[in-house]
């Protein structure tokens, strides 16, 4: 508990032992009256304050202002009539009973989610003059080399340079099992290394860095609403001062008809009743349980590796109906094998064909030029390239050894106008032409993610009507990796713009209510990213640009991920729906009685503190997504 709460508590203590020992004191008239006062007075001063500031403020109607009303409305009667003050102190320690209880739950779920979140690294070992020294991880620059012991947390992204080791990065994806890293490995920030020392060549400063943009997300993604939010506030704006006036109704009408009817006249049981209903009308479980759903769902899914940068997307993703994949680094590794090299005649060798090709490629971070690269296994003397331009969708050209070289698809060989005859093969083609002739061709090929089956199967059984492969690829790859997984449909040979018109295309043929999701990597298909309803990217492998694009972000690259999120969005959004149910119909059933006389105050804000903590626990229940 915090201070502010403690001391919260201590008043209610107090204010309800004078109360009860109030009950046994028998004085009359004004001295009655002010003795009640204290406790009134002790448990809810900050109520009035508030309530006080609001009417300045030209905030009216919200909840303090309702229950200083209320509770001043029936110490008047108490006064003028009754002689009862107990009510007034009592529904005012309900009240602040139950806001401690709200803020308690709040800081507590804000709290385990800031805990699941607390990857943010303390510092950072630099090695001088042979020993350790602790510093900043801010303050290290791209290129230096950090030192990672065991037991210790990862805090820049960066390249192991030496040893190895396992690392626990289930803080950042949710996976339990540990994940081995060599010399040569990329290593993210967030991550706990394990067992072994690690030396590692820092890639990205600290504000670039994996953990950096984590904490960056999800900070920011309460300001993002979701329309169940607007919703809330819209109704809110509507409801109370409608409340209001019918409050007023309750107190004006009846006594005057009666009166007309000579029933005789009594104000103050209707002032009462109007009174009663104003205490009865707070739409506090709402306003407070609703948005804590959403900001227990973003945590619960982050918890697992699944980043959603808004409550909107949370909400969006539980109607997904269409996904669509790119293939590359997406549904498959993005890691090529080189399966065959062919010169076309014998002016080439082997050796050279692929020599000239990774020289070509040494600039581009496609995974097709990574793993030519890998496949070349020499290094490359960048001073003998020059005149590099990408054409994503494409391929490279350069100037190479004063060569003019073309890498890429049988497209790009058709725009520099080079003939080429290569029947469609298993796999994918890579042709190269030197000085605008064919040179031959490299054969690659890709390696289907091991859960990829599997997570169009989830999705399928999830609800989703129409899965659909989106590649640049050729269509013999397409068609071969949609039949492996049970694709619906598959669009082949797309540039990054036809990604977009196919999006738009889908976007334009869909059901109206479900959403259209597209999942990528960000290398040649940033701009689908954006234009899909909600943009998944793959964030491990990804490139900045998808994240920065992407709506959600999948830690660890894994598709399964996908139906994940869709359950996790869905428990989310059944449990913002039962509160709303629930709460609105206690409310409605409250004010009826209310308004037949049937319940007096006291129950009326035991049903508002009641349904209010009911629907804060159901909240939290959004946080638990392990099982689903
Ligand atoms: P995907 O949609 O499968 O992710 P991309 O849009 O990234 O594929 O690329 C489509 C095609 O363009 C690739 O299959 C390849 O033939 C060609 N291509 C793109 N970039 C390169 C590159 N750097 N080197 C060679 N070929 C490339
Ligand atoms: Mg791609």
């Amino acid at each position: 508990m915090t201070k502010k709460q403690k001391k919260l508590l201590l008043r209610i203590i107090i204010a309800a032992v004078m109360m009860i020992s109030l009950h046994f004191v028998s004085v009359g008239g004004f001295l009655r009256f002010a003795l009640y006062l204290i406790p009134y007075t002790v448990v809810g001063y900050d109520i009035l304050r508030k309530a006080f500031k609001g009417i300045i403020n030209g905030r009216l109607l919200d909840e303090n202002f309702l229950m200083c009303i209320a509770t001043l409305g029936a110490i008047a009667i108490g006064l003028f009539e009754t002689g009862d003050y107990t009510e007034a102190v009592a529904v005012m320690l309900f009240y602040q009973t139950g806001e401690l209880f709200q803020s308690y739950a709040v800081g507590k779920s804000r709290k385990s989610i800031a805990a699941l979140m607390d990857i943010r690294p303390d510092y950072a070992n630099i090695e001088k003059d042979g020993s350790l020294e602790r510093i900043d991880p801010e303050s290290v620059s791209v290129g230096d080399i950090i030192i990672i012991q065991p037991g210790e947390r990862v805090p820049l992204d960066g390249i192991v340079t030496e040893g190895s080791s396992s690392l626990n990065t289930s803080a950042l994806t949710g996976e339990s099992a540990p994940r081995d890293v060599h010399t040569g490995d990329e290593i993210i920030s967030g991550c706990i290394n394990m067992t072994g020392l690690l030396k590692v060549r820092v890639t990205k400063e600290y504000g670039e860095s994996t953990v950096s943009k984590i904490l960056e997300l999800v900070e920011n993604a309460s300001s993002n609403k979701s329309r169940s939010e607007a919703f809330i506030s819209k109704f809110a704006k509507v409801y109370t001062p409608a409340v209001c006036l019918c409050a007023a109704a309750l107190a004006i009408f009846p006594p005057v008809i009666n009166l007309l009817l000579g029933n005789g006249f009594s104000p103050s049981e209707w002032l009462y009743r109007a009174l009663t209903f104003l205490v009865a009308s707070c739409p506090c479980a709402l306003v407070i349980s609703i948005p804590l759903s959403f900001f227990a769902g973003i945590g619960g899914a982050s918890r697992e590796g699944i980043l959603i940068k808004g409550s909107n997307y949370l909400e969006a993703l539980s109607k997904t109906g269409y996904v669509a994949f790119d293939k590359t680094g997406t549904l498959t590794k993005g890691v090529f094998e080189v399966s065959g090299i062919l010169p076309s005649d014998a002016s080439f060798s082997s050796e050279r064909l692929i020599e000239i090709a990774s020289l070509a490629e040494s600039a581009s971070s496609h995974p097709i030029s990574k793993s030519l690269q890998r496949a070349y296994g020499k290094d490359i003397d960048r001073s003998r390239v020059c005149n590099v331009q990408e054409l994503s969708g494409y391929g490279v050209t350069a100037t190479v050894d004063g060569l003019e070289v073309a890498v890429g698809n049988a497209k790009l060989m058709q725009t520099i106008g080079v003939n080429q005859a290569v029947q469609s093969l298993n796999g994918t083609v890579i042709h190269i032409s030197v000085n605008r002739k064919y040179a031959g061709y490299i054969l690659i090929s890709d390696v289907i993610k091991p859960n990829s089956a599997r997570a169009i199967d989830a999705l399928r059984k999830s609800g989703v009507k129409e899965t659909i492969l989106l590649t640049g690829d050729s269509k013999a790859v397409a068609k071969q990796v949609s039949d492996q997984l049970g694709l619906d449909t598959y669009y082949a040979e797309l540039l990054p713009k036809d990604k977009v018109i196919k999006a738009e295309e889908i976007l334009s043929r869909k059901v109206s209510k479900r959403t259209f999701v597209f999942v990528g990597d960000g290398i040649n298909d940033a701009p689908v990213l954006c234009r899909a309803d909600i943009g998944i990217a793959m964030g491990a492998m990804g490139s900045d640009a998808a994240i920065e694009a992407a709506d959600v972000v999948l830690m660890d690259d894994d598709p399964a991920k996908i139906a994940k999120a869709v359950r996790i969005s869905r428990k989310c959004l059944r449990i913002v729906y039962e509160n709303t149910v629930f709460a609105i119909s206690v409310k409605l059933i409250a004010l009826i009685l209310v308004a037949l006389g049937s319940a007096n105050m006291w129950m009326a804000v035991f049903a508002d503190v009641g349904v209010m903590v009911l629907a804060i626990l159901n909240a939290i229940r959004a946080l638990f997504v392990k099982s689903l």
